[in-house]
């Protein structure tokens, strides 16, 4: 084992690595970081007007809790600031039909990015022509689906699949509109597997090797496809406008390039998502109507100076909606005291982990939770939130202070987990997947219910029979 000098003295015992100073009071519920309202009662979190005891009673661990009027504000204000562009609500994030319904009544557009995506927005009833589609491997099923449904845009990716739409299109006599998905060289300070602008990756078409030039020139040739625009997405959970503002620069000069080669000005931009939020303390993400300003002051200036009228811009939040509303509510199982060579480290284990948040063992995301069922004054240890699953990596987590007498029957709830958990949970060790509660007023209701074992064991074909839900 590595040697380590000796780290400063916690009541006696060494602080582990990593960890960052202790918080003023573990206790507190921070309105940064927690959902709009998030406070304790009696000691017990509450959120949306209601305690999470409550709601664990009624629904169980583990859980996802939704704050209804947290989501809808999220997605109301980027609406209002952004004022005379488009939003589109990255479907991918976290997407169930009530989710779809608030977004057709609020007026805001939806990124799918599959065709099951596409399939649950339409069942859901959401008008297709507010529908983009989005991916780097559309199949024909899926493009067809999307021709058919006649959705307002399709995002194309490759030039297989501009031949390969143009053709569907063509088969149907209609004529598609399409935007051009280009990257353009600019690289978000994000963790490198979720930045997605920088060259050497699946997505887009490069404009620095002229790919993203012909890619146009093509759609522009095809009479079942129409060019509407440029689309660029730089990649996500950005703090920093500087990446936006590089990116709107390429994209306006790709369009002064086109106007110059084709004589087309094209009446649309789409600058993307990835709008940062705070998982923790130490985020401090950008307000919508600050990047919105940004965004129309960048395109306007650009546009001045290349003599293009401004078109029509775009923007596809996806966390920054879904993120912050909803937070996990977990059960503590155990609680393991590890002692290491330099300090002593509380591993407290949950009911869930990484098939329901696997961003943490993916990405190395940040996020913070507190006890939820009570308030404790024990002296705070350092510690590690981990989930039940096979693997040592599965981790809720990383590093945070805990009251020291954490206890199994203890909740725990995690912060801003609405974005890419529930969306990106797996059975892994078949564990079925947690329900999504809204709550509002004080109410829980189920938009997802708890998957079952029956749910799952229904594809297993040498299980047929056994349902025991059937059976009663
Ligand atoms: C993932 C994605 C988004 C949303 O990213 P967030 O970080 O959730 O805002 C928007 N547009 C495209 C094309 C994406 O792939």
């Amino acid at each position: 084992m590595r040697a380590h000098p000796a780290g400063p003295l916690h009541g006696g015992l060494q602080i582990p690595d990593g960890i960052g100073p202790q918080p003023a009071d573990v206790n507190a519920v921070d309105p940064h970081v927690w959902p709009h309202g998030a406070r304790r009662t009696d000691g017990v979190l509450t959120i949306a007007g209601a305690k999470v005891t409550d709601l664990v009673a009624d629904h169980g661990t583990p859980a996802f809790f939704l704050d209804e009027d947290a989501f809808r504000s999220r997605s109301r204000d980027f609406q209002a600031s952004f004022d005379g562009m488009d939003v589109f609500y990255a479907g991918k994030s976290f997407l169930c039909s009530s989710v779809v319904r608030w977004l057709d009544e609020d007026g805001l557009g939806i990124d799918v990015a599959s065709g099951g995506e596409l399939a649950l927005a339409l069942r859901s009833g959401f008008p297709a022509e507010r529908l983009a589609l989005h991916g780097n491997n559309k199949s024909a099923a899926e493009l067809t689906a999307a021709v058919d449904a006649r959705v307002g845009r399709i995002i194309v990716d490759s030039f297989d699949e501009i031949d390969r739409l143009a053709g569907i299109a063509a088969e149907r006599g209609v004529v598609q509109p399409v935007q051009i998905r280009i990257t353009v060289g600019v690289e978000a300070h994000t963790h490198e597997f979720i930045a997605t602008a920088h060259e050497d990756q699946k997505f887009g078409f490069s404009v620095s090797s002229g790919d993203a030039a012909a890619a146009a020139e093509r759609v522009l040739a095809t009479d079942s496809l129409e060019l509407l625009g440029l689309h660029s997405h730089i990649g996500s959970q950005i703090f920093d406008l500087s990446g936006f503002e590089v990116s709107a620069r390429r994209v306006v000069a790709l369009l002064a390039t086109l106007r110059d080669a084709h004589g087309v000005e094209l009446p649309e931009i789409d600058l993307g998502g990835g709008l940062g939020i705070a998982y923790t303390s130490d985020d401090d993400p950008l307000e919508p109507k600050q990047v919105a300003a940004s965004l129309r002051e960048i395109v306007e200036r650009e546009c001045a100076a290349a003599r293009l009228a401004v078109p029509r811009v775009s923007v596809e939040p996806g966390r920054a909606i879904s993120g912050p509303p909803t937070i996990t509510v977990y059960e503590v199982g155990t609680v393991k005291p590890v002692v290491l060579d330099h300090g002593t480290r509380l591993y407290v284990s949950v009911d869930g982990g990484m098939s329901d948040n696997i961003r943490t063992a993916l990405y190395d995301a940040e996020y913070t939770c507190v006890l939820a069922n009570r308030e404790s004054d024990a002296r705070p240890v350092a510690a590690r939130i981990v989930g039940k699953h096979c693997e040592s990596g599965d981790i809720v987590v990383r590093d945070l202070w805990l009251p020291g007498d954490v206890r199994p029957g203890d909740l725990l709830a995690v912060a801003a987990t609405g974005a890419y958990c529930r969306a990106m949970a797996s059975n892994y060790n078949m564990l079925p997947k947690p329900p999504v509660v809204g709550v509002k007023d004080g109410v829980g209701s189920v938009l997802l219910r708890r998957e079952t074992l029956d749910d799952m064991f229904a594809l297993d074909t040498g299980l047929a029979g056994t349902n025991e839900e059937e059976a009663r």
